[in-house]
C-alpha cells in the first residue's frame, strides 16, 4: 500500500523539479536564519541568491557530527525556541549525544514519513503495532509512534526491554506487527522458543526493524523465530529520525526507498569526498529539502551503502542498499579494511552457527589481531549434550574442529586475513537490552 501515492510515484523529472526548488529555498532560509551556514557560505563564495540548486550541491562542502558538537546545543537551530516543538537526541553511540529540534510542521513530515514506512512494510489502518523502540529522547519510539498513529494503527507503546511484558503483550493484545532493533527482535525470537511459547499464540506478520547495521542472517531467525516478514527502516536524529528510507515488504532485499521529496541523497568516496558512480559503495550524505528547525546541508552520515535508481513498478524514489556499517566502523588491520558485517555474511552462508557474533580487535606488541567469537546452534548443542563451549571441549569433537576451521578459511578467503576463531555455546554472547548492540570490540586505544 502507498501511503502518499502522488508523492511516492511522481515521475522523476518531475521529483527533480521539486528537489531543486526545495533545495534553493533551503538554501537560502539557512543563509538567512543560521550563521554556521551564512559564515560557510560566505566563506565558500556562494550566494544563495544565484546558488544553482542540485547542479552546484557538492559545492557545499559537508556537514559534520563535529559540527552539531560544537555549536552545542542549539547552535544550528534556524528557529526561535518558541517555535521548536519538540527535542531529541542522537543515541549517542559514537560519543557526544548531539541535539536535534522540530518545528510543528516538522514533526507533521515526520509522521507522514513514517507512515509511509510503515504501509510499505505491509501495515494497514486497523493494526496494532507493538512499539519496542526506546521512548524518550531517543527518535525511534516517538517517531514511530506518530507515523503509526497517523497511518491509522492502534499503538501499543511498550518501549524497549521488559522481555517478559513484551512477551505477555504480544500474547495478549496479540498486535499484527513489531518494531524494534534487529537485535531486540533477535531476543524476542530466542526468548519465544526458550519459553515453548506456540507461534500460533501470537498473531505478528510483520516486524520493521532498523536502528542498527543488520544481515540477511538475522533476517531469517527473526521470520522464523516470530513468523513475521521483516523489512529494513533507516534513519538518523541529525536528518529527522527513522522513515528516512524503508524497505517495501514486497520487495525485500533489494534495497530501502529514500524520501527523496524530503531528502537528496548522495554517495560519495570516504576519502576524497567525490561522488562514487551509481551502485558504488561509498558514505551516505544527505541534505534536507523540507526541514524548518533544524534543515541540515550535505550530512555526512558515516553511513557505508551505494545507491540505485533501477526502476521499480511501486514508486520512483531511489533505494540504498543495506548498511554494511560506519565508517568508523571499519577496522584496519595489518593493512586491510574490512566491516564486522562481513564477518556476519559469512556466517549466514555456514550451517550450525547461530547469527550471533562479536568481533575483538586487539594489538600485541605492534601487530593487529582479530577474533571472531561466534555461536553455534542450539540444536548442535542439544545433539552434542553440551551446555557450553570452551577449547578444551572443541578439541573434543571433530565437527566442531571442522566447523572452526571451515569458517577460518571462508574468512581468510573472503576478506583476506587470518582471524582467531571462538566457538561459543549459545547463549554465552551479551544480547540487546531493548535498544542498539554493538557486535564490535576494539582493545587497541588507537
Ligand atoms: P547515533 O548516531 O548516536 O547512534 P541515532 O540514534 O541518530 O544516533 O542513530 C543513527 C544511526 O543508526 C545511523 O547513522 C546508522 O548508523 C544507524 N542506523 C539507523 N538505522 C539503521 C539501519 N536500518 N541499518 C543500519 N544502521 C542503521
Amino acid at each position: 500500500m502507498l501511503f502518499n501515492p502522488e508523492m511516492e510515484c511522481l515521475p522523476r523529472p518531475q521529483l527533480r523539479a521539486l528537489q531543486n526548488k526545495r533545495l534553493k529555498e533551503q538554501v537560502q532560509y539557512v543563509y538567512q536564519r543560521v550563521p554556521f551556514y551564512q559564515q560557510k557560505l560566505d566563506r565558500l563564495g556562494i550566494n544563495p541568491a544565484t546558488f544553482r540548486g542540485l547542479e552546484e550541491l557538492p559545492k557545499l562542502g559537508f556537514t559534520k557530527k563535529a559540527d552539531f558538537r560544537d555549536t552545542y546545543p542549539f547552535g544550528l537551530f534556524a528557529v526561535p525556541q518558541t517555535e521548536v516543538a519538540r527535542l531529541h537526541c542522537s543515541s549517542g553511540t559514537t560519543g557526544k549525544a548531539t541535539v536535534v529540534g522540530y518545528t510543528a510542521e516538522d514533526l507533521q513530515t515526520f509522521a507522514e514519513l513514517v507512515a509511509r514506512s510503515l504501509a510499505a512494510a505491509g501495515c494497514r489502518p486497523g493494526m496494532k503495532v507493538q512499539n519496542a523502540y526506546g521512548y524518550g529522547l531517543f527518535t525511534g519510539g516517538l517517531g514511530i509512534h506518530y507515523g503509526a498513529e497517523k497511518l491509522g494503527l492502534t499503538v501499543i507503546p511498550v518501549s524497549g526491554g521488559s522481555t517478559d511484558r513484551q512477551l505477555q503483550l504480544l500474547q495478549d493484545f496479540r498486535p499484527e506487527i513489531i518494531c524494534a532493533t534487529p537485535s531486540y527482535a533477535q531476543v524476542l525470537a530466542e526468548e519465544i522458543q526458550r519459553r515453548n511459547i506456540p507461534l500460533e499464540a501470537l498473531n505478528l506478520r510483520y516486524a520493521v526493524l532498523g536502528a542498527e547495521p543488520w544481515s540477511e542472517a538475522i533476517r531469517s531467525q527473526v521470520q522464523q523465530g516470530l513468523r513475521v516478514q521483516a523489512t529494513n527502516i533507516y534513519g538518523l536524529s541529525e536528518i529527522m529520525g527513522p522513515g528516512v528510507s524503508q524497505e517495501d515488504v514486497d520487495e525485500r532485499g533489494t534495497g530501502s526507498y529514500i524520501w527523496e521529496d524530503h531528502f537528496y541523497p548522495e554517495v560519495v568516496d570516504k576519502d576524497t569526498g567525490e561522488p562514487v558512480a551509481e551502485g558504488e559503495a561509498g558514505v551516505l550524505v544527505l541534505t534536507t529539502l523540507t526541514k524548518r528547525a533544524m534543515p541540515i546541508l550535505r550530512y555526512w552520515t558515516g553511513d557505508i551503502t551505494h545507491l540505485t535508481y533501477e526502476h521499480s513498478e511501486k514508486r520512483t524514489h531511489v533505494k540504498m542498499g543495506p548498511i554494511r556499517g560506519r565508517a568508523d566502523d571499519m577496522l584496519i588491520i595489518r593493512g586491510v579494511n574490512f566491516f564486522p558485517t562481513q564477518v556476519e555474511d559469512i556466517i549466514s552462508s555456514l550451517d550450525h552457527v547461530s547469527p550471533y557474533y562479536q568481533v575483538v580487535a586487539s594489538r600485541r606488541g605492534s601487530l593487529d589481531e582479530v577474533e571472531v567469537h561466534v555461536e553455534i546452534e542450539e540444536a548442535l548443542m542439544r545433539q552434542l549434550g553440551l551446555d557450553a563451549l570452551s577449547d578444551e571441549v572443541v578439541q573434543q569433537h571433530e565437527c566442531l574442529q571442522h566447523l572452526r576451521g571451515m569458517f577460518a578459511k571462508k574468512i581468510k578467503d573472503t576478506i583476506g586475513l587470518s582471524m582467531k576463531v571462538t566457538l561459543l555455546g549459545f547463549g554465552q554472547l551479551p544480547r540487546s537490552e531493548g535498544g542498539k548492540l554493538s557486535r564490535v570490540k576494539d582493545l587497541r586505544n588507537l
